[in-house]
């Protein structure tokens, strides 16, 4: 039995008030909040078990360096990676999106190769490769979703030519909660001899995801979103496209050898890994990820969907809300405008009122906001400790704003 009142005990956030009422956070889709696992591993990682890892050879620095080297089979095996050394730890996805871009992009692609973007992707998965654009004259593709916010795999397909050379493309929409076939269209670029990036940093925290299964070379997280410490994340990075990968970052612990003239560095994952990384970070994402699969991502997934559901039924009674992003298998991510209530940070003020936070904004994807016809949006994101009176709550409030604003 999935019990939510227990695991909201484990986050001591959620039992403070916000403007003198009880706090109903629903801003996941920008970040999540912390079980207190994770705090606890990330005050014991600093109070007694702290120091630099991999140079040192005295206790604290090998047991810092195992604490944190052990976080690498955790993620594996989170993303059902066949090897330990295709997880490349980082600062979360716009580092790892930016490692790609430089550290694979810039090596293997030149003028007129093309790379398949969708509309509907955040800001990481897309400026870059406005600088491949920019700067080497790689041309970008973009495929369109359909009126409710689905991406046909086979539109994306179809745009693959003889030119394509990377797919880059999100499993699930940051603001429209669209859950795209990707395995559908990494076996179909895979076929072709075409790289595969997918954007995970939304879907590995609603559903249980495998890369193997999916069949992907890169598959972006971050850890904030996932439970866990800010500046924590990873990404996986197929064996084979790994040894294609040049360096990203120099200095240390990325090397082999340095001498005045040579630089020979060193194997992956560290060949992609400079210099001193965030230790506690990917300790307590390491926490955070322990703590998920003792929950169970497929009961995460359900709980997830009664609260859709229950989202889905309540808010599309009100015919003065205009909600983005209307497929039946989305994940829990609401966004909407509220027809005449002019800029949605009205929306997002008066529900902080009540201590309800959702976010406003064009949510760094700013590409589908011009695609829906919209400069922003306001929007209520969900996780695992969210439960049904907080969309009552929510619907309240937006009835509320109705009233006040239009
Ligand atoms: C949050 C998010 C990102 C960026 O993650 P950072 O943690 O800011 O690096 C990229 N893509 C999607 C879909 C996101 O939701």
């Amino acid at each position: 039995m999935y019990d939510v009142n227990k695991i909201r005990k484990d986050f001591p956030i959620l039992s403070r008030t916000v403007n003198d009422k009880p706090l109903v956070y629903l801003d996941n889709g920008a970040s999540a909040q912390k079980p207190q696992v994770v705090i606890d591993a990330v005050t014991k990682a600093y109070a007694e078990e702290y120091s630099n890892v991999h140079r040192g050879l005295h206790t604290l620095s090998n047991i810092a360096t195992d604490n944190y080297e052990a976080v690498r089979g955790k993620i594996q095996s989170f993303l059902g990676a066949e090897h330990p050394e295709e997880i490349i730890f980082n600062s979360g996805t716009t580092e790892g999106i930016n490692m790609v871009s430089y550290g694979w992009g810039i090596p293997n692609l030149k003028a007129g190769d093309e790379i398949i973007l969708s509309v509907m992707e955040h800001h990481a998965n897309i400026v870059p490769w406005h600088f491949l654009r920019e700067r080497q004259g790689v041309v970008l593709k973009w495929v369109e979703t359909d009126a409710d916010g689905a991406l046909d795999a086979q539109a994306v397909i179809d745009t693959m030519t003889d030119k394509t050379k990377l797919v880059a493309i999100t499993q699930m929409s940051n603001v429209l909660g669209t859950v795209v076939d990707v395995k559908t269209i990494c076996d179909a670029a895979r076929q072709r001899g075409i790289a595969t990036l997918v954007d995970g940093s939304q879907s590995s925290v609603h559903m249980p995801v495998n890369v193997q299964e999916i069949g992907c070379d890169f598959f972006a997280i971050t850890g904030h979103k996932l439970y866990g410490p800010s500046s924590s994340g990873a990404i996986y990075v197929r064996k084979e496209r790994g040894d294609e990968m040049q360096p990203f970052m120099g200095g240390g612990d990325m090397i082999k050898t340095v001498e005045r003239d040579i630089v020979t560095y060193n194997s992956m994952p560290h060949k992609l890994e400079a210099g001193t990384p965030g230790i506690v970070q990917m300790i307590g994402l390491g926490a955070a990820i322990d703590y998920m699969q003792d929950i169970g991502m497929e009961n995460i997934a359900q709980h997830e969907a009664s609260l859709r559901d229950y989202a889905v039924k309540k808010l599309s009674k009100y015919n003065w809300l205009d909600i983005q992003g209307q497929t039946n298998t989305k994940g829990a991510i609401f966004s909407f405008t509220i027809q005449g209530a002019g800029h949605p940070h009205d929306i997002s003020t008066i529900l902080d009122q009540r201590g309800i936070a959702v976010r406003a904004g064009h949510h760094c994807a700013q590409p589908l906001m011009q695609h829906l016809g919209i400069t922003a949006s306001a929007r209520a994101s969900f996780a695992m400790y969210n439960q049904l009176d907080e969309i009552d709550k929510l619907a309240d409030a937006l009835e509320f704003c109705h009233e006040l604003l239009a």
